[in-house]
């Protein structure tokens, strides 16, 4: 059985724990891997290393910084087909998606290679007599990131790539189910000359988690995940003096008003629901429909769902791919299972496809959803596009603004002051217009509002470079004998 082990100096380590994971290939349902579980001691041995590689790395010019970020994006541009194969190998995804994920990955690493010309202060000459002020911004130190199964690439990238760019060192806890991706980038960074201790990986679960959110030395804690997890994270981390961002779960509506093009808004809604196989945070799970419309835009979906191919990323014509567990298929397949008895439609079921070995579902398409059905309520992170009726725009501004979650949203109008009014009042941190999956590119942050963000600094761009830095404000007076004496009173600016 292959053993995936721990990434420690630019090396690979064997934990010590004699606790393992088990990784198993999702499109086929075996276990193939066994992955390293650190333990307390572990932990802290990782830590000690990256803090003793902390002050060389700190003092590293920011050109070389870059340098190597710039190597970095070379080697994961001409190593995205490889990286892809372990995605496809223990997350399920299907080629296309797993490139898509990587080259969205690569983005963060671009907007890092530019961070010397971000990471500035301001510069105030003569704020008195003799007298300059400046600010700075300067790293945290150890910094440590915890990421989900279902960006096994792209989610470190958010991380990892401001962090090390803005002079910190890096601990990666990536998700046990999909771990290797992260040993893949790790050697990649390794290759483009990134010094020891730089950026280490620690396989681990709760009892990784826990030690890197309580140890003295870690900073701080970046954390993408489910919403009780984020929530946990923040609270931990914050009361044990961390600066956290920890984003959470998600339940993203797609309200399709009566001027739309439905053809288009079809197409959008059955890309953005059933891509990944609805394991994307970002994913569209609900689309509110206006009334009048509801009939039409269901007679849409209806004709485009049962077209998606469904199969192993092996199979080149397979547009989706497993889930990521049996335990998650199954759960997956309880909602759908129990919506008719909760009152909602099941127009297309697609758990048939759970009696094949790998963690497969059909896509499922269920009408007439309402707030109070574990359907709705619940975020299902599974190929289920649910469609809820409304009365009018308004009703459907209500329903998002009413839900627990706020990570990503869209509208599909032809209408551009109502699509302004929209983005003038949701309460979601993403939206798209007549976009379906608004991911902000890399120049800009990506984060929710509501249980899908807990922390206010959001992940990635300049946000990102906040997080990672902290400011530091210098008053200078350089010596003048002309202006000396002693003067006991508050200093004031005249
Ligand atoms: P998860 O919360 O189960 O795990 C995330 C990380 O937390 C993993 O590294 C895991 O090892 C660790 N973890 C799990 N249980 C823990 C515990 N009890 N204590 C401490 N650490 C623990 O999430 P997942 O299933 O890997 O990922 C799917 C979830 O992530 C979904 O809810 C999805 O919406 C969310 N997600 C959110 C975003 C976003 O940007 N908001 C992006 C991707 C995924």
């Amino acid at each position: 059985m292959q053993r995936i082990s721990h990434w420690v100096n630019n090396k690979v380590v064997a934990g010590t724990s004699g606790r393992t994971g088990k990784v198993f290939n999702p499109a086929t349902g075996e276990q193939q891997a066994e992955v390293d579980l650190a333990s307390v001691a572990e932990v802290d041995a990782v830590i000690a290393k990256s803090k003793a590689a902390f002050p060389e790395w700190r003092a590293t010019g920011m050109s070389r910084r870059a340098e190597i970020m710039f190597r970095t994006r070379e080697l994961l541009d001409a190593n995205r087909k490889e990286l892809a194969t372990f995605l496809t190998l223990e997350h399920g995804k299907v080629p296309s998606d797993a490139l898509g994920e990587i080259a969205r990955g690569i983005e963060n690493i671009e907007f890092a290679c530019g961070i010397p010309a971000l990471m500035k202060g301001g510069y105030s000459e003569q704020a008195s007599g003799g007298v300059d002020v400046y600010s700075i911004r300067q790293p945290l130190g150890v910094v440590a990131g915890i990421t989900p199964f279902n960006f096994p690439a792209m989610v470190p990238m958010w991380m990892f790539a401001n962090a090390i760019m803005c002079g910190n060192t890096f601990i990666l806890k990536p998700s046990e189910k999909d771990p290797s991706a992260s040993m893949f980038i790790a050697d990649l960074l390794r290759q483009a000359g990134l010094p020891d201790g730089v950026f280490n990986v620690l396989h681990g679960d709760k009892e990784a988690v826990d030690r890197l959110l309580v140890h003295p030395d870690i900073q701080s804690i970046s954390f993408v995940g489910s919403t009780p997890i984020a929530k946990y994270v923040y609270e931990t981390g914050t009361k044990n003096g961390k600066r956290v961002q920890a984003l959470g779960g998600a339940k993203n509506h797609m309200l399709v008003l009566p001027d739309a093009d439905l053809d288009m808004a079809a197409d959008a809604a059955v890309s953005a629901a059933y891509g990944s196989a609805g394991e994307r945070c970002m994913a569209i799970s609900v689309v509110l429909a206006v009334d009048s419309i509801a009939d039409a835009l269901i007679e849409k979906l209806k004709t485009r769902v049962p077209n998606i191919k469904v199969g192993p990323g092996t199979d080149p014509s397979a547009e989706m791919g497993p889930l990521i567990s049996r335990e998650h298929r199954d759960k997956v397949a309880s909602y759908i299972n129990n919506a008719a008895g909760e009152g909602a439609t099941v127009v297309i079921n697609g758990t048939d496809k759970a009696k094949d070995a790998g963690f497969f579902l059909n896509p499922s398409l269920i009408d007439n959803v309402k707030p109070g059905m574990k359907c709705y309520d619940e975020e299902i992170f599974g190929p289920v596009l649910t469609v809820m009726r409304v009365k009018s725009y308004a009703e459907g501004l209500k329903t998002i603004n009413d839900n627990e979650f706020g990570n990503g949203t869209a509208i599909f109008t032809r209408d551009g002051g109502v699509a302004r009014q929209f983005q003038y009042d949701v309460q979601v941190g993403m939206v798209g217009i007549n976009v379906p999956i608004p991911v902000p590119v890399s120049y800009y942050s990506f984060g929710g509002w509501k249980a899908s963000l807990f922390g206010d600094q959001h992940m990635y761009g300049p946000e990102g470079i906040n997080f990672f830095t902290r400011g530091k404000v210098v008053t200078s007076r350089w010596p003048d004998p002309r202006t000396s004496a002693v003067d006991l009173g508050f200093p004031t600016n005249r």
